[in-house]
């Protein structure tokens, strides 16, 4: 097949913008061209070489494709640089470069489609000395055999712009109608929603039919399509909705990864299913430990945490941690995640997407065994409204998001590419933010694990209560020192240190070291909230809960003009409770 009958496609696409017609357009040309290279003609109408996932990518600048549009032509360079300026899309400048060219050349030959694609595949593999000269050699030879609308389509595919508006959903609509009927859409979407690869699906279309679609299953290393959740704002109205008893996990609030493992190999994908692998050798290395299984599916959410605390941390700390090429050992060092699983697709070459949701969990708990850098999510069965906002107030407390509620019916499916009533979040509707800071006295510290070896890991910080005359503990804080901070701190609380918790001090927790509660340290948070196990303000709003700070983070400055009795008091932290924008009540 040649090039220009897709490139005469892509004009047609182009001139309109309603998708009933682009549907037809692409119908009528599906049919039409070789079903053998119908795979590479899907991908290029998106611009791509490949499905989403796969790691190799094709582009080019800008200047280099001016510069092969130049070698193609024998056109001047300033000639293509102006023209450049002018029209702002390379794809135009393509197009009228060798337009003119082809007004005085005869000879060219013909452009086929697996040539173009092939040729388009090396410039993308090319790698290393002299990749540069390579890739604009051969997109210069692409370039002298294309005909003005091949060269316009070969540009805009080459520099990412190829923007012709037809989604992966029209393209399905286009295969159904193209090669079975309208109502078979469905099944063609599953396919898709399965394998996330629309060359595939068009080529088992074209080749086979509906039967070729039916026959696309979950594949080990071929990442399927997310199934994604409805919101709604009450425990009681998903507990209706989900016929009175459902499963309630914590969210968390990280990067979800699906991880495919096969024979002790691990293969990461993000949401939009980019390969994650090189960027968490940690949960790699985590998931290699944790599974029994010969191979499977699964998924989790990566959730940054504080090596010293054990808390979760932000969620933008994860993103230290994404598209990073260099530095990855320092990163996994300095930004360590913890991999929270919360389902199974499949297992040992057994498709489980259609197996109701508490049967999927048994196989997940069944063939992972938990260490510190990969758990199974936080889950309970509830049918008590009560009891899930109690469920709720304590992963916000975990430093979670809130809650996913999943239905526990017979057709709790794993529904791949669908946002459905089957999985509801349940979020905090507000972040409030702190709107202060705080001087909080240094009553404990922990001892330091890893980096942090032969310092504080993390600090133990009270607030002081006026009334009573004594300290109480609001957060363990480990975010926000330097290696400088570290050091400091450690000299200067040698002279505070004491054999056991000093009398003033309330603390239900019990650190590594204790200290006489006189540095004070200026802490910002996101948020306070409700806890169990810190004692400032205890019982104030909640019989069985004091205020906690939620992320502290030390802003780097020792308030050495205060002293212990000096820092922000009970009383002030509940009145900056009672001022967030919303609390969580
Ligand atoms: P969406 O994914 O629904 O388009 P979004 O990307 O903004 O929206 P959220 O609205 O915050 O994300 O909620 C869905 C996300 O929550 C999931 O994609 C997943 O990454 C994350 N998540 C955290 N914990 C869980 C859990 N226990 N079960 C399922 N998803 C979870």
């Amino acid at each position: 097949m040649l090039f220009q009958e897709l490139a005469e496609t892509y004009e047609r696409l182009e001139a309109t913008s309603s998708r009933l017609e682009m549907t037809e357009i692409l119908a009528e040309s599906f049919r039409l061209f070789d079903p053998t290279d119908i795979k590479m003609a899907t991908y290029l109408t998106q611009g791509q070489l490949y499905p989403d996932f796969h790691p190799l990518k094709l582009g080019m600048a800008d200047k280099m494709l001016l510069k092969a549009i130049t070698f193609a032509s024998g056109a001047k360079e300033s000639e293509v640089q102006v023209l450049m300026l002018r029209e702002g899309d390379p794809g135009l400048v393509a197009q009228e470069i060798i337009s003119r060219k082809r007004q005085t050349t005869l000879f060219s030959e013909p452009l086929t489609l697996r040539r173009t694609y092939e040729t388009l595949e090396a410039i993308a593999k090319a790698e290393g000395g002299g990749s540069q000269d390579l890739k604009i050699k051969l997109m210069s030879k692409l370039l002298s055999d294309a005909s003005p609308s091949e060269a316009k389509f070969l540009s805009r595919i080459i520099t990412g712009r190829m923007r012709l508006g037809v989604s992966s959903m029209t393209v399905l609509d286009a295969l159904a109608v193209a090669f079975a009927t309208k109502e078979d859409r469905d099944a063609v979407e599953r396919a898709f929603n399965v394998s996330s690869d629309l060359g595939l699906v068009a080529e088992e279309m074209a080749l086979h039919g509906l039967e070729g679609v039916t026959r696309i299953k979950v594949e080990v290393n071929r990442p399927l399509r997310a199934m994604l959740a409805e919101r709604m704002s009450s425990p009681e109205d998903i507990l209706e909705k989900l016929g009175g008893t459902c499963a309630f996990e914590y969210k968390y609030d990280g990067v979800r990864v699906q991880a495919h493992i096969s024979r002790g190999e691990v293969r990461l994908y993000s949401r939009k299913l980019d390969d994650l692998t090189s960027q968490f050798p940690d949960v790699v290395a985590g998931l290699k430990r944790a599974f029994a299984a010969e191979n499977a599916i699964v998924e989790g959410e990566c959730v940054p945490v504080d090596m010293n605390t054990g808390e979760f941390l932000p969620f933008q700390e994860v993103s230290h941690r994404r598209g990073r090429k260099y530095g990855v050992e320092e990163a996994v060092e300095d930004y360590p995640v913890k991999l929270c699983l919360f389902d199974c697709i499949l297992k040992d070459g057994e498709d489980l997407l259609s197996r109701p949701f508490l049967e999927r969990r048994k196989v997940l708990e069944s063939c992972v065994t938990e260490d510190d850098s990969v758990v199974l999510s936080e889950m309970r069965v509830l049918s008590s409204a009560e009891e899930a906002q109690k469920f709720f107030l304590e992963a916000i407390k975990e430093g979670c998001e809130g809650l996913m509620a999943k239905s526990v019916a017979d057709n709790s499916v794993y529904r791949a590419g669908n946002r459905g009533f089957l999985w509801i979040k349940y979020k905090k509707e507000y972040r409030s933010e702190m709107n202060d800071t705080a001087d909080l006295a240094v009553v404990g510290a922990f001892a330091g694990r890893g980096k942090r070896k032969g310092v504080y890991g993390a600090v133990l910080m009270a607030t002081y209560d006026v009334q009573a005359d004594r300290f109480q503990t609001v957060c363990k804080l480990g975010s926000g020192f330097d290696d400088a901070n570290l050091a400091s701190l450690l000299e200067m609380l040698a002279e505070d240190r004491m054999a056991e918790r000093h009398h003033l001090v309330d603390s239900k927790m019990t650190a590594d070291f204790w200290f006489q509660p006189r540095l004070v340290l200026e802490v910002r948070g996101a948020e306070i909230t409700l806890s169990p196990i810190h004692t400032c303000a205890f019982g104030a709003i909640r019989k069985d809960a004091g205020l906690a700070i939620r992320f502290p983070r030390f802003t780097g400055r020792f308030r050495d003009d205060k002293e212990g009795r000096e820092a922000t008091t009970s009383q002030e932290m509940l009145v900056m409770y009672q001022a967030q924008l919303k609390q969580v009540e």
